[in-house]
């Protein structure tokens, strides 16, 4: 008999203190999955250079610090902050300042596998700041983790002169209850995310993305120093209608939700346990986001702009099926898995992502041609 994964969870269990991507180094581990987000990084650069451009330089007798929110486990952050500090401090030497020591934290929730993350810090040289520069192989940095959610305050007053946060943002400090409640009109009947779901359950899913957002400009306008920016990427849509939800949709509307629905047809969990389970993700469109960042009116925008991202699927044989299903099932396993095994056991689990993984086979053409993540990218400095 199959368990029905019913004593598995408590289901309105804290968000934050079980969130967190795919730990370790097994094939649907984030640090596995996330070239994807690694590429579009990549292809921001030039917008996040643009804004390292305007951060004022302090003096060399204090740190220069950097901060990634939202870092999680793999190489994508390291490879940020290197990018950042690099930058930096060509930008000291172009000025032929002293350069100051710089620090770099690494954010993101307490269950975050921060012990991956640390083991692929390249080693701090113990030679001179110099020598640590002018190696690749060194880092020019003293690291520290900081775990706590990115909607709350994370640092001293006036401490961190760079945030940066990248595919983040999306992630909601929590479902909202009404969501998950029978009797309320904006319970997201047999559906797990909001793509396609009704106006009311989406637009709750709105304001919590927006009351989530108020609070990390509120954190972040009293943690940056004066002259301090930010530089923002999360998921976004091009779409007004927040039951369209762009690529997001796709990946978690259409093959994952279809998979979910297999379980309750085959009679593995029921139909309640399926409706109790909701994708804490919303992707904003340029206006939700914006009206958040007028509203709180601590920050000058230098950019605020929809950036055409690509798509997750990283394949080597495009024209291969079943690699395309396998790739979006541990994309989507990457991200949410840790929930899904929470929710319904790992049992359950495997099922579902294997289900996920030969639907997404079955057409796996069109989600190469239609799988598309577009970002919100935003470039902000202290008014
Ligand atoms: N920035 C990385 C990882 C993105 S994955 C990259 O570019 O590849 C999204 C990360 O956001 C996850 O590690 C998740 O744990 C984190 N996250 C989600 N909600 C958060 C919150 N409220 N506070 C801090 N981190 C959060």
């Amino acid at each position: 008999m199959a368990p029905m994964g019913d004593n598995v969870v408590v289901s309105n269990m804290k968000l934050e203190r079980m969130l967190s991507m795919k730990g370790g180094k097994g094939e649907a581990s984030y640090v596995n999955n996330s070239q994807a987000q690694a590429q579009h990084a990549r292809s921001m650069l030039h917008l996040l250079r643009e804004t390292l451009d305007g951060v004022r330089l302090s003096s060399p007798d204090f740190p220069f610090v950097v901060a990634d929110l939202g870092c999680s486990c793999g190489s994508n952050t390291i490879y940020m902050v290197d990018v950042i500090i690099k930058h930096m401090t060509k930008r000291y030497e172009a000025e032929g300042l002293d350069l100051p020591e710089f620090s770099a934290f690494f954010s993101d929730l307490p269950s975050n596998d921060f012990n991956t993350l640390f083991q692929l810090l390249p080693p701090y040289g113990g030679v001179s700041m110099e020598e640590c520069l002018a190696s690749d192989s060194h880092r020019s940095y003293f690291a520290a983790g900081v775990p706590g959610s990115f909607y709350r305050r994370l640092f001293p007053a006036k401490s961190v002169d760079v945030f940066y946060s990248a595919f983040s943002l999306h992630w909601l400090s929590q479902v909202p209850d009404i969501v998950l409640d029978k009797r309320s009109t904006a319970y997201n009947k047999g559906r797990i995310f909001i793509h396609g779901a009704k106006e009311s359950t989406a637009n709750a899913y709105k304001k919590q993305f927006q009351g989530d957002l108020a609070g990390f400009l509120r954190s972040r306008s009293k943690e940056m120093k004066t002259g301090g920016s930010m530089f923002l990427v999360c998921l976004g849509r091009t779409c007004s209608d927040p039951t369209d939800q762009g690529g997001a949709g796709l990946l978690f509307g259409t093959h994952f939700q279809d998979a979910w629905d297999d379980l309750v047809q085959e009679g593995l969990i029921t139909t309640e346990k399926r409706d109790d389970f909701n994708i804490p993700v919303y992707a904003p469109s340029l206006e939700d986001f914006k009206e958040v960042v007028e509203a709180d009116g601590s920050f000058i925008k230098n950019k605020l702009e929809v950036f055409r991202g690509g798509s997750p699927l990283v394949v080597n044989h495009p024209d291969d099926a079943a690699e395309i299903g396998l790739a979006l099932a541990n994309s989507c396993r990457s991200i949410s898995g840790v929930l899904v095994d929470a929710h319904i056991g790992d049992w359950l689990s495997d099922e579902l992502f294997s289900r996920v993984a030969s639907r997404a086979a079955s057409q796996a053409k069109e989600l190469l041609e239609q799988l598309q993540f577009f970002h919100i990218v935003a470039s902000l400095s202290l008014a």
